[in-house]
């Protein structure tokens, strides 16, 4: 069984371990993909530093790309060779859930053990079914998705999670419609993509609040129309001012429990806020049910962008050869595997951009 090189968590809150661990090969329903690139999210550093539980030892990772290397028995529509993208969206494919177009909440459990094993046998988990900070994956077909021969990989790697988790949030969760007005709380790895999904697909103003001029530059190049500095008093009011009126869409991108307990006030009447940052579990926000409720609002919870893989991956993929969405833009830098407790410190540093880590 092939040795591989991944960066292994055994405490919550310690420094990953590049260490050699055991992949076995695909079972049935399953691929080895020999990754060229992944991407670090905040949810990777999160896992790490147990916000969230999870099983140790455990490899985080789960915005990657690469070659398929291996199929198991029962491959239908992938090759040896095939470039893709690999993503934590598993899905059975036969559930009610994920024939009602929502694959990314399929509740059905993975149908093997865990691929992955320590040299003295024990099993290490690979989060996120993805274990993506190694240099190979053994996931479900269902996780990826085939790209065009000459996409850049490395760019690709983003479209495992922050892309269809910003632009998904607009187009899929909130339905937004030409000509709506937009409010995006946060120009981070996804708030950038909310942006941009705006953008995409016609929104009137794009208005984005966060705590420096800088990340609200960032937000304008993106497509912003207007920034908000999330300190002012009350920053729906200069929100509402660029906009002429409420927002259609507010995309709340931060787990910050404030941006929760406000989200709110920058709706119109009949308005949406989309949930998509994700606080430590047991946080709590509070709003004003009366309110919501006398002005048809609406909170809707948006797990991965409500992305269906196989339909907008492509989607995007032919946008971003158009020029049309922005992915290059989004790497602040690239860092070899060693060196990945420097890459998630400088994200940690409040970088909006993506740190990647590249494969040679
Ligand atoms: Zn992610
Ligand atoms: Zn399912």
């Amino acid at each position: 069984m092939p040795q591989i090189k991944a960066a292994v968590s055994h405490a919550h809150g310690a420094p990953l371990q590049v260490q050699t661990l055991t992949l076995r090969a695909p079972l049935m329903g399953e691929v080895e993909v020999t990754l060229k690139a992944c991407a670090i999210c905040h949810s990777d550093i999160h896992f790490a530093e147990g916000a969230w539980g999870g099983k140790l030892p455990a490899v985080y990772g789960h915005e990657a790309a690469g070659h398929v290397t291996r199929l198991g028995d029962g491959i239908r529509g992938l090759a040896i060779g095939d470039v893709v993208v690999v993503t934590l969206i598993r899905a059975c494919g036969n559930c009610a859930t994920c024939n009602s177009g929502k694959p990314v909440l399929c509740p059905a459990p993975a149908p093997h053990p865990g691929p992955l094993t320590a040299g003295d046998g024990t099993p290490v988990e690979a989060a996120m079914d993805s274990g993506a900070f190694a240099e190979r994956v053994v996931v479900d077909q269902s996780q990826v998705v085939r790209l065009p021969d000459d996409m850049n990989l490395v760019a690709a790697s983003l479209l495992a999670c922050g892309v269809i988790t910003g632009v998904g949030a607009v187009v899929n969760a909130a339905g937004l419609r030409a000509g709506q007005d937009v409010v995006v709380i946060g120009a981070g790895g996804v708030g950038l993509n909310a942006i941009q999904g705006a953008r995409i697909a016609g929104a009137r103003r794009i208005v984005a609040v966060d705590v420096t001029d800088d990340k609200l530059a960032i937000a304008r190049d993106f497509g912003a129309t207007d920034g908000v500095l999330a300190s002012d008093d009350k920053p729906w009011r200069a929100a509402k001012k660029a906009m002429g009126k409420g927002a259609d869409v507010v995309i709340v991108t931060v787990g910050a429990i404030p941006a929760y307990d406000t989200a709110a006030q920058y709706l119109a009447p009949g308005g949406k806020v989309i949930m998509v940052g994700m606080p430590h579990s047991g946080a709590t926000s509070s709003y004003e049910p009366v309110r919501m409720a006398a002005a048809g609002q609406s909170m809707i919870g948006s797990k991965m962008g409500d992305i269906v893989i196989a339909r907008d991956i492509p989607w995007l993929v032919d946008l971003y050869q158009q020029g049309r969405l922005k992915l290059d833009e989004l790497i602040s830098r690239t860092w070899p595997l060693d060196q990945i407790n420097e890459a998630i410190a400088d994200t940690k540093s409040g970088a909006a951009k993506r740190n990647v880590i590249v494969f040679d």
